[in-house]
């Protein structure tokens, strides 16, 4: 709160006044009809996508203005199709460490908000059958596969209040109070569907900030089920990325009650993360325009052909180029930044310390994913966001990245069929289908080995303990993750529950120990990597650690709730939000802002 008051300026009174005018009329509401109730007039700072309205002087005024800004965000994010992944886990409780995870489930797709939500998978369905009966499941009725109409079914459906109705005539809107979330000053609203409203309206609290009257969290569920749907209860965060809108970001959903001696059917956690809503959405027609492009270019460097071996490097790297670009199109692979520098520097150490001279510089990416996994496409190094997130320290980090440095090292990434563009010619729907980069078991052993020979060589030697506890946290919990460690363009590190990548460490750990507060052998989900759902650009979250007081605290390898400190876009704030490149991200979003139709 103390942070909050520094924020506060002259304006902070005058909207005070309105606030206190606006609980007011709210406390009425309930019986009488409302008078408009003219206030002092205000000036709340405008911004880019304001609109001419004067600012609301009752709470009808207020609620109208929530209403109509909800219904130009369903206008604006309808020509969108982000990425959306939910990661769930089934819960099971444990005497010592209270809820842990049974097992759980993994979906990633794509999702169209235009009329009703059509959704396209990434996964293919080959074996997964348990997922495809769980998400039938949870869904309820839809028409086709991965396709169902705008209702309250499945984990991202709550990025809207109501897609159809939201308005007066479905909801009673209860004024509750003012609050700050984060950085913003929110009113906040306890909604209820009117008697006749039908099945499926949204039950619960909506937060307001109190400049433009947009929603910026949702948090409840929908009242009425219908016999054979689950209606989840759900918080669903949303943040202001580009001026003007709140983007709809996290939904946190739970079920289910987690004390001992509970007798749910269900139990469960999940994190929705949605992405990839500046994605264009592309074409082959789009593609093969790029290429002709290219090919007319003059860029060569000197005037002599390449040398028979540069020939054959620059194969290589063309590859290696086609396929990162392809991935960071389909939103897979996070633009270059901040969290790369800190990887490369990692694989510098082991490289300088190892004598490792390679004729072509290595790399490393990001994939934007949640599944725990690595692979390496020529000389780039590419590291899961969820792996770098339950990765306890540099050392765990680097064990991770010496597996795929062996990989090139021992030349195991030759395979150059990517330096041909057709290849790179399908929808990103389809990606995981025409993209794969897994070794064959033997180069998998022999990367092991060669990995830990580097490492031993490394400044991480004295580190290992760490890593190999990860190993051994890992191998505790495997057997009921086989979502989360299911690779989907490299190899599993984990075989039928048993960890197999880089195993030889986890024997020579110490013993784990839930119960030692002190030794953190595995992070929660989510909690390092910050992904940024309009650009895709990633970040490391700079918050301050949180004192672990049990063993229950440490949550290895779980779903935890979102707890985003919100606060409002502005040009000014961007460098403090991205250390790396404040100028880039400041000026992409005001363009992608302005060449976007807002009205
Ligand atoms: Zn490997």
């Amino acid at each position: 709160m103390r942070k909050v008051m520094s924020n506060m300026n002259m304006n902070w009174m005058i909207l005070a006044l309105l606030a206190v005018t606006m609980t007011a009329v709210a406390q009425q509401s309930a019986s009488a009809p409302q008078n408009p109730q003219p206030v002092a007039a205000t000036q709340p700072e405008q911004t880019a996508a304001q609109t001419n309205l004067g600012p609301p002087t009752t709470m009808d005024q207020a609620v109208d203005r929530v209403i109509m800004r909800e219904k130009e965000l369903i206008k604006f994010l309808s020509l969108r199709t982000p990425i959306v992944e939910t990661y769930l886990q089934n819960l099971i409780q444990d005497t010592q460490l209270g809820p842990i995870p049974q097992d759980d489930h993994y979906f990633l797709g794509r999702m169209d908000l235009s009329d009703s939500i059509d959704r396209a998978d990434y996964l293919n369905n080959k074996g997964k059958g348990k997922d495809e009966g769980m998400e039938r499941h949870l869904l309820g009725e839809f028409t086709k596969k991965f396709k169902f109409q705008y209702q309250p079914l499945g984990f991202s459906w709550m990025i809207f209040v109501d897609r159809n109705d939201f308005d007066r005539q479905h909801y009673d809107f209860h004024y509750a109070r003012r609050e700050f979330l984060g950085d913003v000053r929110c009113l906040v609203f306890d909604l209820t569907p009117k008697k006749d409203a039908g099945h499926g309206r949204f039950l619960g609290r909506i937060w307001v900030e109190d400049q433009n009257f947009n929603i910026v969290r949702l948090n409840g569920t929908y009242a009425r089920p219908t016999r054979n749907n689950y209606y989840f209860h759900m918080d669903s965060w949303r943040l202001n990325l580009i001026p003007g809108y709140w983007v709809p970001s996290y939904i946190y959903s739970e079920e289910g009650g987690f004390t001992a001696g509970a007798k749910n059917k269900i139990a469960f956690k999940a994190q929705t993360r949605m992405w990839g809503y500046n994605l264009k959405a592309t074409t082959a027609n789009d593609e093969l325009t790029n290429i002709r492009v290219d090919s007319v270019k003059d860029n060569t460097p000197s005037e002599q052909d390449a040398t028979p071996l540069a020939a054959e490097r620059e194969w290589q790297q063309q590859a290696e180029d086609n396929v990162i670009e392809r991935l960071e199109k389909a939103g897979l692979v996070a633009p270059e930044g901040d969290v790369d520098k800190i990887l490369q520097t990692v694989v510098n150490n082991l490289e300088i310390t190892n004598n490792i001279e390679l004729p072509r510089p290595v790399r490393t990416r990001v994939l934007t994913t949640s599944p725990l996994e690595t692979f390496s496409v020529g000389n780039t190094i590419v590291v899961s966001r969820g792996l770098i997130d339950v990765l306890p320290d540099e050392g765990s980090l680097a064990m991770v990245l010496s597996h795929e440095l062996a990989h090139i090292v021992l030349g195991h990434n030759l395979g150059s069929q990517y330096a041909f563009n057709d290849r790179m010619l399908f929808s990103d729907e389809a990606t995981y289908q025409n993209l794969g980069f897994k070794h064959i078991p033997e180069e998998e052993v022999a990367a092991d080995k060669k990995a830990i020979e580097m490492l031993k060589a490394s400044p991480y030697a004295q580190k290992l303990d760490s890593a190999g506890l990860f190993i051994k946290a890992l191998q505790a919990r495997a057997p009921q993750l086989s979502a989360l460690l299911q690779a989907h363009l490299g190899n599993n590190i984990t075989e039928n529950g048993i960890v197999t990548r880089m195993a030889q460490l986890g024997t020579s750990a110490p013993a784990l120990d839930w119960n030692k507060l002190d030794q953190i052998a595995a992070l929660p989900l989510g909690g390092r990597v910050k992904l940024n759902p309009w650009d895709d650009k990633v970040e490391i979250v700079k918050a301050q650690p949180v004192a672990i007081t049990s063993a229950r605290d440490k949550m290895p390898f779980e779903v935890t709730p979102f707890f985003p400190r919100l606060s409002r876009y502005s040009t000014a704030s961007a460098p403090a939000t991205t250390a790396a490149a404040p100028t880039t991200t400041a000026t992409t979003a005001n363009a992608d802002a302005s060449s976007t139709p807002t009205n």
